[in-house]
């Protein structure tokens, strides 16, 4: 207790250059099975706000015809649970994309800190609306690194989108912090974002990058969460060679770090 729960959700890609032929009939199974829970879980989340949609419209048909206020009403959760379904089928585009592109590494100089500033100021509504300040340290100089410009700007979203939305009380910080280091593979770039929120119980934070996969499934709803957020993370960290740690000391807060490698191995 006290303690923080470290964790490294990595997975190392294979070195290049070897060939692994073999035939699992347990892991390919596996596999299977996980599509499949893929596919139901898609179809479990497309149908609640569906759900939801068919029943409004037959209640506009119907009882609430010629009242007004329970039309504006009525329009007004229709229209919120359209949008879940947008974020869910943009955030399901952006998982295939990213798995798709895994093998390939990214091409382009990119100047992480000029992403983390515009990051930060298109999610300046949502804190301010969630009354969290955002603190950028160590973004004054441009810091080129090899990556892809769209899925860093992603990284950056969702994990100072999720400090926002389940790191911070009114009033809180959420602290992003760029710094290059000396790690034990040579130079990195650590990209830290620090929350004072609830923090996530141990237990979780091996599942938390899994598709679909929420601490409370009612609260990232609630504050129109997909599960997807932190799967694409995952995915475009493995793309750049990095790794993912996940901090965290239930009820003071969490760290989610991205370290990624400086120079071309
Ligand atoms: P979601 O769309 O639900 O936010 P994510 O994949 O981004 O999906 O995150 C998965 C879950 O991890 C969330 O539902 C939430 O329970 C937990 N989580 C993510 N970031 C934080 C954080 N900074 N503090 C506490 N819990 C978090």
């Amino acid at each position: 207790a006290g303690q923080d729960t470290i964790y490294d959700v990595t997975v190392s890609p294979l070195p290049q250059g070897v060939l692994c032929a073999f035939e699992d009939r347990s892991a390919w199974e596996q596999m299977d099975q996980m599509r499949r829970d893929f596919v139901a879980n898609v179809s479990h989340e497309l149908r609640t706000p569906l759900t939801a949609l068919l029943g409004f419209i037959e209640t506009l048909r119907g009882p609430a015809r010629n009242d007004a206020a329970a039309r504006e009403r009525f329009l007004a959760i229709m229209a919120s649970e359209a949008e879940r379904m947008n974020r869910l089928v943009r955030d399901l585009l952006h998982l295939s994309r990213v798995e798709a592109e895994e093998r390939v590494l990214p091409g382009d100089d990119v100047d992480i800190a000029g992403v983390l500033s515009a990051t930060v100021v298109s999610l300046r509504p949502v804190a301010e609306a969630a009354k969290v300040s955002i603190r950028v340290e160590g973004a004054d100089h441009p810091l080129i690194i090899r990556a892809d410009h769209d899925q860093m700007t992603q990284v950056l979203t969702n994990l100072v989108e999720n400090a926002v939305k389940y790191g911070s009380p009114a009033g809180a910080e959420v602290r992003v912090a760029l710094a290059r280091e000396i790690g034990p593979r040579g130079a990195q770039l650590r990209i830290s974002v620090s929350d004072q929120g609830e923090g996530i119980d141990p237990f979780h934070i091996p599942r938390l990058t899994e598709r679909f996969y929420r601490v409370d499934g009612h609260r990232s709803r609630e504050k129109g969460g997909t599960g997807l957020g932190l799967a694409i993370v995952k995915h475009i960290v493995n793309r750049h060679r990095g790794r993912l740690i996940i901090e965290s000391e239930k009820g003071r807060g969490s760290r989610f770090s991205v370290l990624l490698p400086l120079e071309p191995r």
